[in-house]
């Protein structure tokens, strides 16, 4: 059984296509990484995963079922969006932020647990608003790994974090995949990054450029430079 199956998905947007047929499966246990320039079309692929978008052709199955038929596969998913964001002054302290997730009531072990596995017990009580990028980031992933899901979604999740926070989050996401036998679907820019950590890639540019293991991708030095030069060329349209 493939966890995720997602076949011939194309999305429109005003008529001007974002995804253009795009099909591929994750398996239980895989850590997916997916690369592509700004408006290669990552978060639209999400939304369309996580039901946020719904106009697309094509289909999408999570547990071999079609989400549009059901959307219980989304207690199975945790997801971090792109940019998470809270105001600085919203009036939470971390455990809150953390428990409004929770579907079970009163599961303080659980939101404890999950605290200390992200190195955030300490900021339990703090205000969400004060603490840093990083601090923020890894209170999102805690959300999101609250209901023990099987799937773990997130989209550029290290965009404007230190480097030293984004190590130790990389950290987290091994452990997560290796130990806790979470799948991951994660979307970056940092190769490096992918190389390291995911045992599968995606390479998206509307359409779905490649997609395999990631030792076939990086070891093929004629597929690294084309995405490369890809992307480049995305990155000067939009600068
Ligand atoms: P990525 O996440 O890879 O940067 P997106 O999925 O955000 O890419 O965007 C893919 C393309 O679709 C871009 O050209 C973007 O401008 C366009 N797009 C994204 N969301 C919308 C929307 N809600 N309405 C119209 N166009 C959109
Ligand atoms: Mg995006």
């Amino acid at each position: 059984m493939s966890l995720v199956e997602i076949k011939n998905l194309t999305v429109r947007y005003s008529g001007i296509k974002a995804l253009d047929d795009v099909s591929f499966v994750v398996n239980p246990g895989d850590f997916l990484g997916i690369i592509g320039p700004n408006g290669a079309g990552k978060s639209t692929l999400f939304d369309s995963m996580l039901g946020l978008n719904t106009k697309y052709d094509g289909t999408i199955k999570f547990f071999d079922e079609d989400i549009k038929r059901s959307k219980k596969y989304l207690k199975e998913l945790g997801y971090v969006p792109q940019k998470p964001v809270f105001e600085k002054n919203f009036p939470a302290t971390v455990s809150d932020v953390v428990q409004m997730e929770l579907r079970d009531e009163s599961k303080q072990d659980r939101i404890d647990k999950v605290l200390r596995q992200l190195w955030i017990y300490d900021l339990h009580d703090r205000r969400i608003g004060d603490l840093s990028g990083g601090q923020q980031q890894r209170v999102f992933i805690a959300k999101a790994l609250i209901n023990n899901p099987k799937i773990l979604i997130l989209d550029e999740p290290v965009t404007g974090i230190d480097q030293q926070s984004t190590d130790l989050f990389y950290n987290i996401l091994r452990d997560l995949n290796h130990r806790q036998k979470i799948t991951i679907i994660w979307s970056s820019h940092d190769l490096d990054a992918v190389n390291q950590l995911a045992n599968h890639v995606a390479c998206l540019n509307r359409i779905l450029f490649f997609h395999g293991e990631s030792e076939k991708f990086f070891s093929n030095d004629e597929l690294v430079k084309q995405y490369s030069e890809a992307s480049m060329q995305e990155h000067m349209r939009h600068h």
